[in-house]
């Protein structure tokens, strides 16, 4: 096995359901799955199942951005549209993903998430910081710092 790149993440390709390494580039160059070679959307959230977040998540070769959320959950869609914005802002230099906390309650389970939208930032495979509720102007500090 060649040594991973320096920038790489592991994600499930939505239409071959693969999961695969792949580089995360600087926007405007398209991230394509290895095995089907359709393209791989890193400039929007990326859901990510419970058991793919290990893997995805914590061994990633950039900061995560976690967006724990359900679908009843009010203050969740004011959020939605600010984890959208900062996808596509730091595509290529941060993985923004969501998980539904109503199926995956491992994962809820482990990092303590009591209340949703908890927004949490992994880097390295460590929580470096959570936003709880709807907090866009910490979140951007958060966001801004992890990248730097
Ligand atoms: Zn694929």
């Amino acid at each position: 096995m060649p040594p991973l790149p320096d920038q790489s993440v592991s994600l499930r390709c939505q239409f071959c359901e693969k999961l695969n390494r792949v580089e995360v580039f600087g926007s405007g160059h398209q991230t394509l799955c290895n095995n089907c070679t359709k393209p791989i959307l890193l400039d929007r959230p990326v859901n990510v199942s419970q058991d793919d977040f290990d893997e995805t998540v914590l061994a990633a070769s950039v900061p995560v951005l976690v967006d724990f959320y359900a679908d009843w959950c009010a203050p969740c869609k004011m959020v939605a549209p600010l984890v959208d914005e900062l996808a596509r802002e730091q595509s290529g230099r941060m993985l923004v993903v969501k998980i539904d906390t109503d199926r995956a309650a491992n994962i809820s389970e482990r990092y303590s998430i009591r209340s949703i939208p908890t927004l949490v930032l992994f880097k390295e495979g460590k929580e470096i910081d959570r936003s709880m509720g709807f907090e866009p102007e910490r979140v951007r500090i958060l966001v801004e710092e992890a990248v730097a």
